[in-house]
């Protein structure tokens, strides 16, 4: 079940077939000749014989439909999708231009550089990259429209420069990844309200939760009171009420980060009190409470100190903060966050100060899961100088014993002594009888297995 990591979304379908040994050589494009996005869902479950490996929503958002193992039905037959991966596009637009946003178009070229990055179709041409009518046109079809169709170059000019290297425009929200505007401790909904509410104190910043726009700075309405809107880039558009006044909130046009100030909480129009009340506007959830946390999550909050901001594995807060250099107080605030940052660039990771998956596997690597049978066997001899950082050849020879003195604080004149084994016994606070036996094996055993050595 493989699918682009750019699909935030994925939905059930069994309408497919067996790519019949064929692999993946280019990605067709479709438009959908719709502007509804219920398209996605059409094209998993309706009775007809179509679907597409993909549907790209108007909002920019990628929805994964047939596992790239298999083959879509999009294009007229095996001859066409055996060997495709194809995308249904939903318009922005209807008759007869057909239109698709930007976003959409950024969002196409990522796919192609992912699919050439994973395929390994190398630099991209007009081969690997094809509108549906220019593969099949026996339908007479017009896909993939007159607005669609000229671009396919420049999704792939623009797809080649991404795999080039060069930064790539945000991709679109996964799941809950975006940081939440105000640091909260509750947030609240109730029947029929369209939104959430997080009670914070009167006169708390605001911030982006990403890059995007400011496309509204206004008294929005007697319910709403000052509000911001924010289109964030191939994600939603969001609105923020209550606030004050609109001296807080950039003008309209003004690009926005992560934690730039975007307004500050307040409590005009419909509010019993300072609150801020967020409400997705558009894409996926429109104006529901769930509809907030398919976005955003409340373990990412700006500028917040809580236990779990940012840290998004079960490794205890402290532990990582004695790895960055953190004061470890087990709470993963702004230095904190600072300082994975500054970790996560030094070791080649996105630094983004989030603790995730792959901060953690670079941080605490896995020990090497020796069994602890207190046998001087290869593998315990190897960990040890993986440990050591010696070549892991499975002798101890020189280099290995004075690697172990070093290590131990004894005279590293690589000779295996009485002297040389008491070091280790007390570098493992095993009793100290100069043998090599069972009961020192397994302790080290346990410490190169902590990574602890
Ligand atoms: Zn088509
Ligand atoms: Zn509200």
């Amino acid at each position: 079940m493989t699918f682009s990591v750019l699909a935030t979304r994925t939905l059930a379908t069994t309408k497919h077939s067996d790519r019949q040994g064929k692999t993946p050589r280019r990605l067709i494009i479709h438009h959908c000749g719709s502007t509804s996005n219920g398209n996605a869902e059409f094209l998993a479950t309706n009775s007809a014989d179509t679907s597409a490996t993909y549907c790209l929503l108007n909002t920019a958002v990628l929805v994964g439909i047939v596992p790239e193992e298999l083959r879509p039905w999009t294009t007229g037959g095996h001859a066409y999708d055996g060997d495709a991966i194809t995308v249904e596009s939903v318009n922005s637009t209807a008759a007869p231009e057909w239109a698709v946003t930007d976003a959409q178009l950024e969002v196409l070229a990522q796919l192609a550089a992912d699919l050439s990055t994973r395929y390994g179709w190398g630099p991209l041409t007009r081969t690997n990259v094809v509108g549906h009518r220019e593969v099949n046109s026996s339908t007479g079809t017009i896909c993939p429209g007159p607005y669609l169709l000229p671009r396919l170059d420049d999704i792939v000019t623009r797809a080649n420069t991404i795999l080039a290297g060069a930064p790539p425009a945000a991709a679109p929200p996964q799941n809950g990844t975006a940081m939440l505007p105000v640091p909260f401790s509750n947030p609240t909904t109730y029947a029929g309200h369209s939104g959430v509410d997080f009670p914070v104190p009167s006169g708390t910043a605001i911030r982006a939760s990403g890059p995007g726009i400011v496309t509204g700075r206004r008294w929005q309405n007697a319910n709403a009171g000052y509000s911001t809107l924010v289109q964030y880039d191939n994600g939603p558009l969001v609105l923020y009420c209550h606030q004050p006044n609109l001296n807080a909130i950039p003008a309209v046009g003004t690009r926005v980060s992560e934690g730039t100030v975007i307004g500050a909480v307040g409590s005009t129009g419909r509010s019993t009190g300072p609150h801020l009340h967020m409400e997705i506007m558009s894409g996926r959830g429109v104006h529901t409470y769930a509809g907030i946390w398919n976005y955003f999550t409340r373990s990412r909050v700006v500028g917040a100190g809580s236990s779990s901001n940012g840290n998004r594995t079960k490794r205890p807060t402290a532990e990582i903060q004695r790895l960055v250099g953190a004061n470890p107080d087990g709470i993963y605030g702004p230095d904190t966050t600072a300082k994975v940052r500054a970790w996560q660039g030094a070791h080649s990771l996105v630094a983004d100060g989030v603790w995730g998956p792959a901060s953690d596997a670079k941080g605490f690597p896995a020990g090497p899961n020796l069994a602890v049978d207190g046998q001087w066997g290869v593998a315990t001899t190897k960990a040890l100088q993986v440990a050591l950082g010696v070549a892991a050849d499975g002798q101890i020879g020189p280099n290995t014993i004075r690697a172990l003195q070093a290590r131990v604080g004894v005279a590293a004149d690589g000779i295996m002594g009485p002297n040389t084994s008491k070091g280790l016994q007390r570098h493992l606070g095993v009793a100290q009888d100069g043998q090599w036996g069972p009961d020192t094996a397994r302790a080290l055993q346990v410490r190169l297995n902590a990574g602890t050595f």
